[in-house]
């Protein structure tokens, strides 16, 4: 099953690189970052593009965004590797500017595909980038920490929409917030 499912997500990452996805974004990175930790995991976790560490260790939310991560993880009592960490966008944008409407929408039937894959039982979006695919016209300070249960095509998902840990990292508020919500986690999935 597992073998089953690590077959199923390198095939992704071959159609993505077959199908020439976002070539512009392509042609400028080093690596296509498809994800990282346990496949069979009930967490999985939507960041929004790599950055210049991930592009270069081909592994999402390995900077400074991603210690931070790993923080709130381990305050959560969770670890890397009992949860699935991904983006919306599989290429680092130049400079790191935001991802553009074209390459969120060029990526995100794979991202859905991903999450037919692994079927998490929660789907935790980390930024406005990730959320807005998944809760158009939602406001992130409105609804952060609050799971929605959502249809998307024949699949049932829950969402958890939290702010981003690069942008929470330095701002008190949005910060207490983000570590507030990340320590509801546990609970919400034994809830499901
Ligand atoms: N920020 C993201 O959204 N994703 C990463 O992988 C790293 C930083």
């Amino acid at each position: 099953m597992a073998d089953d499912k690590q077959r199923k997500l390198d095939q992704l990452h071959t159609d993505i690189l077959s199908k020439n996805i976002c070539s512009e974004l392509a042609k400028q990175a080093t690596n296509l970052v498809m994800g990282d930790g346990n496949i069979n995991a009930d967490i999985v976790f939507i960041g929004e593009a790599p950055g210049q560490k991930e592009d270069e260790q081909g592994l999402p939310f390995v900077g400074a965004a991603g210690k931070f991560l790993n923080e709130m993880l381990a305050a959560a009592n969770m670890k890397r590797s009992d949860v699935y960490i991904t983006n919306i966008v599989k290429y680092r944008p130049p400079n790191n500017r935001d991802p553009l409407p074209e390459e969120k929408n060029a990526f995100w039937p794979y991202l859905l595909k991903q999450l037919q894959i692994i079927r998490p039982k929660v789907v935790v979006t980390l930024g406005r980038h990730s959320m807005e695919h998944f809760l158009p016209d939602m406001k992130i300070s409105q609804i952060h920490g609050q799971p929605k249960r959502i249809k998307v095509g024949d699949d049932h998902l829950v969402i958890v929409p939290l702010y981003h840990p690069a942008a929470a990292l330095y701002n008190g508020s949005m910060r207490q917030a983000l570590v507030d919500d990340f320590l509801l986690l546990p609970e919400i999935i034994k809830k499901l």
